[in-house]
């Protein structure tokens, strides 16, 4: 976790987006430097899940144009709006994700992070053919076999990952992961580019606000970061709570 838990007012928040996402900038290029990739390669994900309209305003404003969200009424709600006039966006859902809510979650994002299930991986399938759009969907794998978290058994993601292309027809852009709160990210990293490179996956969302430089490290080329640009938010919204269903 960042150590950025100071409380600044709204006004001084805004004022800050840009200023913090030229921070993360910055030290995703030199993680990547260091680890002799391309500064350029990895998309900077900006996780805006209970952000208001403002604040991502300011994060546009400053360049970004990935964002992050981990529930489909909260996007349903604030990007149709946000999205009018611009140019570029991609959304991403990072969040786990319940049957019901498919088709809604197709129509609002670019991309799902949290592909967990076989029954999630059939209704993406049927409502992406009933909505006429395909997207691209990363794998969540439960690296640390945390009871309490999503993600499929590290020992079922091959097959899993077999399954969510033949039988269903999807296209798996990569894997995902969130470690332990109390382990080092950087086994679990490792761990996730193992299980993409066997099976023949490109992407690795993998990296947020506290471990961004050891996800780079280990190759992500997507990371998923809130706290560092936006601030801090209220404690239900931390990354490992999850919700039932
Ligand atoms: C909230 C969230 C993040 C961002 O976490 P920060 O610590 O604020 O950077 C990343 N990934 C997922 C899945 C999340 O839910």
């Amino acid at each position: 976790m960042s150590e950025r838990t100071m409380s600044p007012t709204i006004d001084r928040k805004q004022a800050s987006i840009a200023a913090n996402l030229d921070s993360v900038r910055r030290m995703m290029a030199t993680a990547a430097r260091a680890a002799g990739r391309d500064p350029e390669d990895g998309s900077l994900i900006a996780v805006s899940k209970t952000q208001p309209a403002a604040a991502i305003l300011a994060a546009i404003a400053a360049g970004q144009r990935h964002f992050g969200e981990n529930r489909v009424q909260e996007a349903a709600a604030k990007w149709p709006g946000l999205r009018a006039g611009q140019r570029g966006l991609v959304l991403h859902m990072i969040g786990p994700l319940q049957t019901n809510k498919v088709r809604e979650a197709i129509e609002q994002f670019d991309t799902i992070h949290a592909l967990d299930r076989p029954k999630l991986a059939e209704k993406l399938a049927l409502e992406m053919a009933a909505v006429g759009r395909s997207i691209p969907c990363f794998v969540q794998v439960n690296t640390g076999r945390e009871p309490q978290k999503a993600g499929v058994d590290p020992l079922e993601v091959d097959a899993f990952v077999r399954r969510c292309r033949e039988t269903y027809g999807l296209t798996i852009a990569g894997l995902m992961c969130v470690p332990p709160l109390d382990e080092d990210a950087a086994i679990h990293f490792a761990f996730l580019r193992e299980l993409a490179r066997r099976n023949g996956v490109a992407g690795l969302s993998m990296g947020m606000s506290g471990d961004v430089e050891s996800a780079i490290a280990f190759g992500a080329t997507h990371v998923r970061i809130g706290t560092a640009i936006f601030g801090a938010r209220p404690p239900k919204d931390q990354p490992e709570f999850h919700e039932g269903g």
